[in-house]
């Protein structure tokens, strides 16, 4: 039985990713009555944790950034009301340091003026030119990321700074991403400051003088999926439905029905004043073309790139390389396959047993998607080789695991936010009606939480 709520109003949430339960966790702690629907056996979506053999594997987000601030910090609320403060973990502070590939070498990225000053990552011409940036007017037009970084910063910072970063984060490619959508705190900077370096100077002393922590990349005891899955304990039984595939959803006297079908052939209908799909673009676009085209022709233009995740885990002694921070990047220019490795058990404990360690590698993205498709032999044989490569590793892997993704990370490419604003527009006399997922407003796990902690807002002023 769902708990009753005298103030409770009903919503219908379709998507038990850390999207859809965020929003429905502060839906019901402003007095609505909330109800979960989930496609698969499990919650999390994309957010998904493995323990075997001694190993705990993120099979999707191995981490997340909780930032300072009232606004930005609702994943810190989120934890302290279901209770987790003491399940949450702080990345070892050796993670500051992140390695990229340069002519087969890994580079630690400079975190200081002196650093930058001496490290191999960028040729003196490269350095040189950044003195040029804070000279450098404001852009125009919409530019992709790469457009945007070139013509501030130069191509060796695009090649080998930010395509890899772009690729780590979305999968991506920067020649795509539209900078203003996909990396909007740095598009602000330029908009706020005329320039990249005067605004970080300006940020930076900001920060100082009001004391600010920096913000902190965070998991959990037993990995990213305790998230969502304390949510859906968490609320009232009966508020979450797995295994129940929504089919349809229709306006229904002044709100919201749905149909749901499950794998052993049940069906069945329910009824909601408000309907939140949280769902990826594509599935969206399924749900909402009967009530306007328009908007699912927008939807689908939003595309997922796939993308295979693998856990490896050796013995210590197997790895020439300190794994002293967060893992590696490797920039297109050099020729490897795979994106990157994070070293997972630096980060967090309790992620491989005693003497060993984990590597979390990436292959795939929109510049290689024929990587979904390779077999498991093929994608672990040319991971290992690549890490084996960066890290001198001697031998085979005493681990493996792998998961494929067709559609993992949405890429908000140039014209992203207009589509977006199309879509709003075509569903505006939809009340009733909100969408609310990873493809809008932000791809992190922080982001979602914080946009569901939004959404609830919006829901319950829309009853008022
Ligand atoms: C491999 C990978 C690595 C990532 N790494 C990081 C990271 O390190 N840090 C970070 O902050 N973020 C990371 N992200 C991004 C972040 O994890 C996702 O953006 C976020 O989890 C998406 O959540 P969501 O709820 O919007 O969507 P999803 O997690 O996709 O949830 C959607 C849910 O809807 C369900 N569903 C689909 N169709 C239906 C239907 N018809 N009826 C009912 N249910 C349905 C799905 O089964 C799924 O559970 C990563 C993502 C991936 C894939």
């Amino acid at each position: 039985m769902i708990e009753s709520v005298s103030d409770g109003r009903r919503v219908l949430i379709i998507g038990a990713g850390i999207s859809g339960l965020s929003a429905a966790w502060f839906l019901r702690r402003r007095g609505c009555q909330v109800r979960v629907l989930e496609a698969e056996p499990r919650v999390g979506g994309s957010i998904a944790t493995e323990r075997r053999d001694g190993f705990l594997v993120e099979l999707g987000p191995n981490t997340t950034l909780q930032r300072p601030g009232r606004e930005e910090d609702a994943i810190g609320r989120l934890v302290s009301q279901l209770g987790l403060d003491d399940r949450l973990l702080e990345a070892n502070p050796a993670g500051k340091k992140r390695f990229v590939l340069r002519n087969g070498r890994l580079q630690a990225l400079p975190g200081s003026p002196p650093a930058f000053l001496a490290t191999a990552l960028f040729s003196w011409r490269a350095k040189l030119r950044l003195l040029r940036e804070p000279f450098i007017g404001r852009g125009k037009t919409e530019e992709t990321i790469a457009e945007f970084v070139e013509r501030r910063l130069g191509r060796e910072f695009l090649d080998y700074a930010v395509d890899p970063f772009v690729s780590g984060v979305y999968a991506g490619t920067p020649r795509e991403l539209s900078a203003r959508a996909a990396v909007p705190r740095i598009h602000e900077i330029e908009s706020r400051y005329g320039s990249l370096i005067r605004g970080a100077i300006a940020l930076g002393k900001a920060a100082k003088g009001a004391g600010m922590p920096a913000g902190r990349q965070i998991s959990f005891d037993e990995g990213m999926a305790v998230l969502p899955e304390a949510i859906a304990a968490k609320l009232p039984e009966d508020s979450v439905a797995t295994g129940h595939r929504v089919t349809a959803i229709e306006p229904s006297s002044g709100g919201w029905e749905i149909a749901w079908t499950r794998a052993d052939g049940g069906q069945g209908r329910e009824r909601g004043d408000s309907v939140v799909i949280a769902l990826p673009a594509a599935a969206t676009a399924d749900l909402i073309a009967p009530l306007s085209e328009a908007a699912a022709l927008a939807l689908r233009g939003i595309d997922h790139a796939p993308i295979v995740t693998m856990g490896l885990g050796y013995a210590r002694a197997q790895i020439a390389h300190p794994l002293d921070g967060f893992g590696f990047l490797v920039p297109r220019p050099e020729g490897m396959r795979s994106l990157g490795g994070l070293f997972s058990s630096t980060l967090f404990p309790g992620r491989a047993p005693e003497d060993h360690v984990l590597i979390t590698g990436f292959i795939g993205g929109t510049t290689d998607r024929e990587a979904v498709a390779l077999g498991d032999e093929e994608v672990f044989g040319r991971l290992a080789a690549d890490l084996a490569a960066a890290l001198g590793i001697e031998g085979d892997p005493v681990f493996r695991s792998l998961t494929r993704y067709e559609a993992a990370i949405p890429q908000y490419t140039l014209g992203h936010l207009d589509r977006v604003e199309e879509i709003d527009r075509a569903l505006d006399d939809h009340a009733g009606l909100f969408l609310r997922a990873s493809w809008r407003d932000g791809i992190s796990v922080a982001d979602c939480v914080r946009n569901g902690e939004k959404l609830a807002e919006r829901v319950v002023l829309s009853y008022k």
